[in-house]
């Protein structure tokens, strides 16, 4: 329904084509949505706009219309048009990287205002929250978003914004969306997923009630490790919308033309990667399951993962990113593994082309709970059996 009264709003802006894209299937939107936003040419590959101004009209400037590239351009509408689709939201902002996505949902806050985060939580969402957020009065609180108990605990200080990770950084721990979504909003709470992990296409948070879907989309979006990005996605254009849009427009950490024409064409094939990621990253978790040197692999896809279950009611499929724990391994014979890997990448952040792997406590810091022989490990596209040879190699 929402992406229909979405597709009648299109129609009366935009083209009467945009009514039948919005009411195709994901692989198809992802191809065609936002194309011909702000763009009269019409061009299969839309042009890159490098202007930083364009002609107001004659009776001076309105927001309707192009003025100044920091508040809109005819890259980052294209961009904002496609994410909104995709996620079945009502409205999109994109931003210079997915921190500066987080900051603008924060900056929206006020002094006494509260946040309840999950402990597994992506390291710089937390580093955000305690270095930079504490001085502001908001106060954090961190729980177990796998255990309802628990959550059921948090809520009761009435926290004014929920943020769930889901699956979780680094540990993939899923929170049952639908169940905590609902019991946040009994609360009054406002509720933020961030969705980088799972992309649009395998999992749609705003279906569940969330108010905003968050993204890095420098990982899976991108897709090449050659773009930083990031993006809210809104469930209602309402008054919330509009002063994160100030915080983007006046706060100015806005992408460049070329970051959004680069993420608008990795987009269009976010579909059929994140196919190819979560055949690999199924064939890598189970060969490392059976593996004896590892003691404990997290992926939800495993029947044995406790996320599984609630995985399968709310995930289309598992994703591309895995964690595993070397058995008996401390820091330092783990960072050994890592070193001995010939085509998995040495590298933090995750997503790509290529397959990643990392230490992923080094990576954090040394007061991360995570456990210091877990690697990360970021499933590319390279054949699988390629993968598996390496990694075989490495745990030799
Ligand atoms: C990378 C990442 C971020 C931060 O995004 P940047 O684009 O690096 O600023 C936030 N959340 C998750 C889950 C991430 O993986």
């Amino acid at each position: 329904m929402e992406r229909l009264k979405h597709a009648l709003k299109c129609v009366s802006s935009t083209y009467a084509f945009s009514l039948k894209i919005l009411l195709m299937k994901l692989e198809t939107r992802a191809i065609h949505a936002g194309l011909h936003e702000g763009e009269a040419t019409k061009s299969i590959a839309p042009p890159l706009h490098l202007t930083t101004i364009f002609q107001h009209p004659e009776t001076g400037f309105s927001p309707e219309n192009f003025g100044y590239s920091r508040y809109d351009n005819p890259n980052r509408r294209q961009l904002e048009t496609l994410l909104t689709d995709l996620e079945g939201g009502a409205a999109s902002l994109a931003f210079g990287s997915g921190m500066a996505a987080i900051a603008a949902v924060v900056q929206s806050l006020k002094p006494g205002d509260s946040i309840l985060a999950p402990i597994d939580i992506y390291n710089g969402t937390r580093r955000l929250f305690n270095e930079i957020l504490a001085h502001w009065s908001v106060d954090i609180e961190y729980i177990d978003m796998t255990d309802a108990t628990a959550f059921e605990q948090g809520l009761k200080n009435k926290p004014t914004l929920v943020w769930i990770e889901t699956p979780s950084n680094p540990r993939l721990l899923i929170t049952d969306l639908d169940a905590f979504i609902s019991k946040s909003k009994q609360v009054g709470a406002k509720v933020v997923v961030d969705n980088t992990w799972m992309t649009p296409i395998l999992q749609q948070p705003l279906k569940f009630g969330a108010d905003v879907v968050m993204h890095s989309t420098t990982k899976y979006m991108g897709g090449h490790s050659d773009v930083l990005g990031g993006a809210l996605i809104f469930r209602e254009k309402d008054t919330w919308f509009d002063q994160v849009k100030v915080i983007q427009q006046i706060g100015g950490a806005v992408p460049s033309p070329f970051d959004c024409w680069l993420l608008y064409r990795s987009i269009r094939t976010l579909p059929y990667r994140m196919r190819g990621h979560c055949e690999n990253a199924r064939k890598v978790a189970n060969y490392l399951a059976r593996h004896p040197r590892v003691e404990r692999v997290y992926y939800p896809g495993l029947p044995s993962d406790p996320g599984h279950t609630i995985a399968l009611k709310q995930m289309k499929d598992f994703g591309g990113m895995l964690s595993f724990q070397v058995k008996g391994a401390n820091a330092q014979e783990t960072l050994a593994v890592v070193a001995k890997a010939k085509l998995i990448s040495r590298a933090t952040s995750l997503g790509a082309i290529e397959s990643l792997w990392e230490h992923r406590k080094t990576s954090e810091s040394p007061t991360s709970p995570t456990p210091d022989n877990l690697i990360r490990m970021s499933v590319g596209l390279e054949h699988p059996d390629d993968i598996i040879v390496d990694v075989e190699q490495a745990l030799s």
